[in-house]
């Protein structure tokens, strides 16, 4: 029997992506943050000079355990950690949750805009800890999320982080057992009763005294982060920490 000469679907596939990726070398690289006049730029996934200056950038500064902007300069912890320290070892994002910031995450999560998880991950790259040993675990979208969606944001970023700093990365480690409700506008007792027992792990084996990264997109004020913190420390997780592209930050805490 003469062998078909069309192309399979997966050969046309594989023909697409090779596409894609030469147009990704071929065309200069374009501002992530302008969405109608896509600037270009002089190096990929990142911004424009206007985009630049109205993202609030956090990097490794503020309170050495959360991260968050400091009021007073020469103390190391702010006041919520020095009263009760969160069950996170480390926090850190790029940046402040603003319009650009937010724009950014949306796009990805809902847009599609799959390569921005690579613009997420470029600058939250060098807020890694010093840890050699680390595993990476993305936050988990719940079985029903992930299947409308098809894919979770966070895992993409941890993807690309994970590649970086040459970690291991793992999505299965971490599950949502139970969907939450939305958080917002609870204050943080209803939030952490939302998450209570949301999160279980698969196998603690793997984390035995070993430090995880947590990579999520969206810090708003840690119920979630915190009460995976607790389940991969129950699994002997030796010490968790996490690092997002964006958290809510107080408008005081902001220097302009
Ligand atoms: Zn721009
Ligand atoms: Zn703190």
């Amino acid at each position: 029997m003469a062998t078909s000469v069309l192309p399979s679907t997966k050969m046309l596939a594989s023909i697409k992506m090779l596409f894609a990726n030469v147009l990704d070398f071929a065309l200069p690289p374009r501002c992530a943050g302008c969405a109608g006049c896509a600037e270009i730029i002089d190096e990929v996934d990142g911004f424009c000079a206007e985009c630049w200056v109205t993202l609030d950038w956090l990097g490794n500064g503020g309170c050495q355990r959360c991260g968050m902007p400091l009021e007073a300069t020469d103390a190391e912890l702010c006041g919520r950690c020095l009263a009760a320290p969160p069950p996170l070892d480390r926090m850190r994002a790029a940046v402040a949750y603003g319009p650009l910031s937010r724009v950014i995450a949306l796009k990805l999560k809902y847009g599609r805009k799959i390569a921005l998880a690579r613009t997420m991950a470029r600058y939250m790259a060098p807020l890694r800890g010093s840890d050699e040993d680390a595993i990476l675990v993305p936050v988990p979208l719940h079985r029903r999320r992930l299947w409308w969606r098809g894919f979770n944001q966070s895992g993409l970023v941890a993807k690309q982080l994970g590649a970086q700093w040459q970690l291991p990365v793992d999505q299965h480690l971490l599950r949502r057992v139970r969907p939450t409700p939305p958080l917002k506008g609870m204050n943080e007792t209803q939030r952490r009763t939302a998450v209570r027992g949301a999160f279980v792990t698969v196998d603690g084996r793997r984390i035995e005294g070993r430090t995880v990264i947590l990579i999520d997109d969206v810090l708003t004020t840690g119920s979630t982060a915190a009460a995976c913190a607790k389940a991969l420390r129950k699994a002997g997780a030796g010490r968790v920490e996490l690092i997002s592209w964006a958290r809510v930050v107080r408008p005081s805490l902001l220097m302009r």
